[in-house]
């Protein structure tokens, strides 16, 4: 692809601690309408079948993949189908079920306490505000906000570890810490657009912007992305 959108395009490996360089608000919008137009299917990749199974399937995908948890969740909601039945559940058993997604003691312990509280100050039900959702045990802001965009068409950004790795390497925030990387991320894109871009960039970070050696050549936005190796 041919380098129209940048100047003066640096030689730099993409990977250079403290290298990376910030976009103009119109280069940002370039690089999503292409991200957009090379995953137009992106959707949440975790199955569920009601909001209660996905809130428990986002907080058991912490430190795993959503192929990994697809696996487990069927079992777990079977055999535990609402959060009452979760709230009561042995927590050895629910452990067993949980293993393979990794630190299952604090997972299992996460999603029981998580449907407690759900079923202790919620009548059992999900809430569906941004505020009710993070007093639940395990559930920070990334966690609620996918459940808002997915189930809700409530708009947020879930500032995930693929959000925060292409949001440094394209230039749309330079920050650390996800509140602040969110808070750019608000500034930078409309409204309407928060869920779906959230969903697109964990995409391409699952597809092509790989945490180690991203594929550049393929990528449809390297004419657009001050950290591309090419
Ligand atoms: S894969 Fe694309 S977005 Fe990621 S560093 Fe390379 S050019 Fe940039």
């Amino acid at each position: 692809m041919a380098k129209t959108a940048l100047t003066k395009k640096s030689a730099r490996g993409h990977l250079g601690a403290g290298k990376f360089k910030k976009v103009s608000a119109k280069i940002a919008a370039e690089a999503m309408k292409a991200l957009c137009q090379r995953y137009p299917d992106a959707d949440c990749e975790l199955t569920y079948k009601n909001d209660f199974e996905l809130l428990i399937a986002v907080i058991l995908s912490a430190q795993t993949t959503d192929v990994n948890v697809n696996k487990v969740t069927p079992k777990l909601f079977k055999r535990f189908p609402t959060a009452e039945a979760l709230a009561m559940a042995p927590l050895d058993e629910v452990k067993e079920i949980v293993r393979s997604t990794g630190y299952y003691n604090a997972k299992a312990q996460n999603i029981q306490a998580c449907a407690q509280g759900i079923v202790e100050r919620f009548n059992g039900k999900v809430p569906s505000s941004l505020e009710d959702l993070i007093t639940l045990p395990g559930v920070g802001r990334k966690t609620a906000n996918v459940l808002l965009g997915v189930i809700h068409n409530i708009s947020g950004w879930t500032v995930d570890t693929h959000v925060q790795r292409l949001s440094k390497r394209l230039g749309f925030s330079l920050e650390v810490d996800p509140a602040k990387i969110e808070k750019e991320l608000q500034k930078l894109f409309p409204n309407q657009d928060w869920t779906k871009y959230s969903i697109t960039l964990i995409w391409h970070g699952r597809r092509c912007c790989f945490a180690r050696n991203p594929d550049c050549p393929s990528c449809p936005v390297n004419n657009l992305c001050p950290s591309s190796s090419i």
